[in-house]
Formats: C-alpha cells, sequence, structure tokens
C-alpha cells in the first residue's frame, strides 16, 4: 500500500483520516516518521502555514505528504483571529480564553458574520497541491453546547439553530470547513492513486 505523512500528531485527526484512507494509503503521523523536531509556523496565512508543515517533512524525509491548518475569520475583526485562532488568547491559553476573549471582542457588535477556513497543503510525486474548505455562519452571543472543542460553542453555522458544540460528530463532519477540505484531498488522492 502507498504511504502518505500527514504532518500532525493530533491523535483525532489522525484516527479520522485512517479511517477515511483505510485500503487506499497507509497514513503515517509525524511520530511514526521519527520527526520530533518543532516546525514553527510563523507564515502569516493558513496556506503558509499547512505549506510550511508539509515541506518539512517532505524535504527532510523525502515523503509525500499532506498537512492543514484552519482558521476562524471573523467580518468585524478585519478576519482575526484568522491564523492566530490556536494562540488569540495568548502563548499557552485554552480554548476557553479564547471563546471568552472573542465574546468580549464582539460584545454589542450586530455583524456576527464568521467563517471557518481549513486549507490542506498536500505534496505528492514531486508537485504541490492546495485544497480549501469553508464554513459560513455566525459568532452567538453566548456559548451553547459542551460537545466539540475550540470555538465550537460560539460558532453556529448558516441554516442551522444549533452551534457546532450541539452538533453531533456526524453532523459537524458534513458541513465543517474541515469535512470540506477533507473531501477535496481524498478526490484526489484516489484519482492520482497509480
Ligand atoms: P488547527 O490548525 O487545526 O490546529 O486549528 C487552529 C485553531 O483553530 C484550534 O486551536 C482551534 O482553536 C480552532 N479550530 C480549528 N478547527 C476548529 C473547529 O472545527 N471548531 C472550533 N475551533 C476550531
Amino acid at each position: 500500500m502507498k504511504r502518505i505523512v500527514f504532518a500532525t500528531n493530533n491523535k483525532n485527526k489522525l484516527r479520522e483520516m485512517r479511517e477515511i484512507m483505510d485500503g487506499l494509503y497507509e497514513v503515517l503521523s509525524l511520530d511514526d516518521i521519527g520527526c520530533h523536531e518543532e516546525i514553527v509556523e510563523d507564515a502569516e496565512t493558513l496556506e503558509g502555514n499547512a505549506k510550511i508543515k508539509a515541506d518539512f517533512v517532505t524535504s527532510r524525509f523525502g515523503m509525500d505528504c499532506f498537512a492543514d491548518d484552519t482558521g476562524l475569520e471573523v467580518d468585524a475583526l478585519g478576519g482575526a483571529p484568522g491564523v492566530y485562532s490556536a494562540r488569540y488568547a495568548g502563548e499557552h491559553c485554552s480554548y476557553q480564553d479564547n471563546v471568552k476573549k472573542l465574546l468580549a471582542a464582539m460584545l454589542g457588535n450586530e455583524n456576527r458574520k464568521a467563517a471557518f477556513r481549513t486549507v490542506i497543503a498536500l505534496n505528492l510525486n514531486g508537485d504541490s497541491h492546495c485544497f480549501e474548505g469553508r464554513c459560513d455562519g455566525r459568532i452567538t452571543e453566548e456559548q451553547h453546547g459542551t460537545d466539540g472543542f475550540g470555538y465550537d460553542p460560539i460558532f453556529q453555522p448558516d441554516g442551522f439553530d444549533q452551534t457546532f458544540a450541539e452538533m453531533t460528530h456526524e453532523q459537524k463532519n458534513a458541513i465543517s470547513h474541515r469535512g470540506r477540505a477533507t473531501e477535496k484531498l481524498i478526490e484526489f488522492l484516489k484519482q492520482n492513486l497509480l
């Protein structure tokens, strides 16, 4: 079976990708290939950071690789937190710190429009590719729901009454930014299997 590296050690992302790719590709993590160096994600765009991770693996290990990066872009905040979504409230902040900071920044703001965007960079057979998934929605006034992670309790996708944190994994994956970007990646990998 062909092997491909997913430049992450995030257990949930790996499990999900291994289930989807079962029988097509053997998906290896950074740990699996012995890549323990810190990859500095210092680009100013999601595309840039995804590419930094994929290129690091391909250049050091000579292997096909893909990497993802996600950000929440809030209209009224000029696209923030965007590429800084993980550390919006500080370098070692929690998901709750980020959620509280965003709710405070949006207090009294009537324009609640926001979008999650995931970019996946892929290096395959010497060529580079990029796939994007997007989910439009709004930032709620308060937190709702306990499932999910990150900004899920305050993000309500368009066309739904619930936040991501009130949905099942299946419901969220079917419409989410990451789900859509992943679908495009899988489709491409299936077509380029040989
Ligand atoms: P990453 O690039 O997947 O690590 O995502 C960066 C940050 O965006 C995470 O630390 C979360 O705060 C946030 N994030 C990414 N995906 C989601 C999601 O599906 N729901 C809520 N927050 C997310």
